[in-house]
């Protein structure tokens, strides 16, 4: 999660078009009778635009794709999927648009029992087919106008939320954010057993960039280091912006090895940064202390007190470096690189482009597989060749792998 502040929701937002004059909401009309689809259409057109479908499966097609779709009126009993089954399917969606739109169902009479139903169901109202055209539009207005308050509503509180975890200038997430997310994944790799990393970056004499340049053009190269830092770590690490010209970046699943490729990368990524503003070139650079679960402690605190000593051991020993603790005891006995990494360690080295570690040991990454492919080989119609595999680790192994 390298930015960490995205709504899970479908944010697609009809409603931010302009209620101009000639702007007519998008409604879609559901019955299997088209004489009613036409006078219905006929009823509405003045201020809806409608759109047709034939039955609740159309509907449910059409709901899902157009997302310029804002108000529902389908009828009740409809072959393959009738109203009530349109609706729940709605109520139930992933996607907040749809969950969230106005349902009006529409019956033959008026009928007490499936009015109940359709309410039960999530329909935001129930009209009769013999309504008129005046009481219609006034509740297809009245419901629209309600979803679109309510959406406004959300988007704003959206924001909000957002702008309590974002750095503004950067649009990292900021220290509060980072501690939260950094706790959790923490707890998450010691229940687990498993690495963490944390690396504390500072900007090498950014007082000298400010001085020099200005302070504008400080805040450009802040945004164009954070660029550079976000497209360099995973999806799954934690990037933030925690102080005026000081990122941190937190890594689940990341050995201390593992550790040092990354920062190397995002040293490099910098250093290689080509800055413009107003006609300079401004050169940048970041030094980086890296510090580990389970070496360095096992609290958020602790390591990134850790990470912040060797971060200043890296800034003494002349900047544009990073600071890793030296082998752990348990590392000292065995040379790290003749061990064979554990299958998720390996992604890690493959996403961080670390093979030449990684190559020694891919026969027996790939033995690791063997019972995997057999059983997905007993529950899948997809057929994974083990002999072919085995043959390519005998090919391997003789190449000079373990
Ligand atoms: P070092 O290599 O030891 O880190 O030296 P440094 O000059 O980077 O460190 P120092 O802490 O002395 O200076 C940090 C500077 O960062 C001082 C401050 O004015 C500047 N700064 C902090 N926040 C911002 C910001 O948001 N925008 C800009 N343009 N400058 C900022
Ligand atoms: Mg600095
Ligand atoms: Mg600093």
């Amino acid at each position: 999660m390298a930015v960490s502040t995205e709504p899970m929701n479908d944010i697609l937002s009809p409603f931010s078009k302009p209620d101009t004059a000639d702007f007519k909401p998008l409604i879609l009309i559901v019955d299997d009778s088209p004489t009613i689809r036409l006078s219905l259409s006929h009823a509405l057109q003045d201020e809806f635009m409608p759109m047709e479908a034939v039955d609740g499966e159309q509907a449910w097609e059409f709901i899902s794709s157009d997302s310029r779709i804002e108000v529902v009126i389908t009828d009740l009993s409809m072959p393959r999927l009738d109203g009530l089954g349109l609706v729940k399917r709605m109520r139930d969606s992933v996607v907040m648009r749809v969950r969230n739109m106005p349902v009006i169902m529409v019956t033959g009479d008026d009928d007490a029992v499936a009015r109940e139903a359709s309410f039960m169901a999530g329909a935001n109202d129930f009209v009769a087919k013999t309504s008129d055209r005046i009481e219609l539009l006034a509740r297809l207005r009245a419901h629209r106008k309600l979803a679109v308050t309510l959406r406004e509503l959300e988007e704003s509180q959206r924001e909000l939320r957002e702008q309590a975890n974002t750095d503004p200038l950067t649009r990292l997430a900021n220290r509060r954010f980072f501690s939260h997310i950094a706790n959790k994944e923490l707890s998450l790799m010691r229940r687990q057993k498993e690495y963490f990393a944390v690396l504390m970056m500072d900007i090498d004499h950014f007082k000298h960039t400010n001085d020099t340049f200005g302070h504008a053009a400080g805040d450009h190269v802040l945004v164009q280091v954070a660029q550079a830092l976000l497209n360099n770590v995973r999806e799954e690490d934690t990037l933030a912006r925690v102080g005026g010209e000081e990122f941190v970046v937190s890594s689940p699943y990341t050995n201390r090895l593992a550790a040092i490729v990354l920062a190397e990368r995002l040293r490099k990524a910098v250093e290689s940064l080509e800055i413009q503003f107003e006609g300079n070139v401004i050169p940048v650079t970041i030094s980086i202390g890296i510090a580990m679960q389970p070496q360095d402690g096992d609290s958020l605190d602790t390591l990134l007190a850790a990470a912040d000593e060797r971060l200043y051991i890296a800034k003494n020993a002349g900047r544009n470096r990073f600071c890793a603790a030296s082998k752990h005891h348990d590392e000292q006995a065995v040379d790290v690189d003749m061990v064979c990494p554990k299958l998720d360690e390996a992604i890690t080295m493959i996403r961080h482009g670390n093979l030449q570690r990684l190559m020694p040991h891919m026969p027996r990454l790939l033995e690791d597989l063997i019972p995997l492919f057999e059983l997905a080989n007993e529950k899948s119609p997809v057929h994974i060749d083990v002999d072919q595999v085995r043959e390519t680790i005998i090919a391997l192994k003789s190449r000079g792998g373990n």
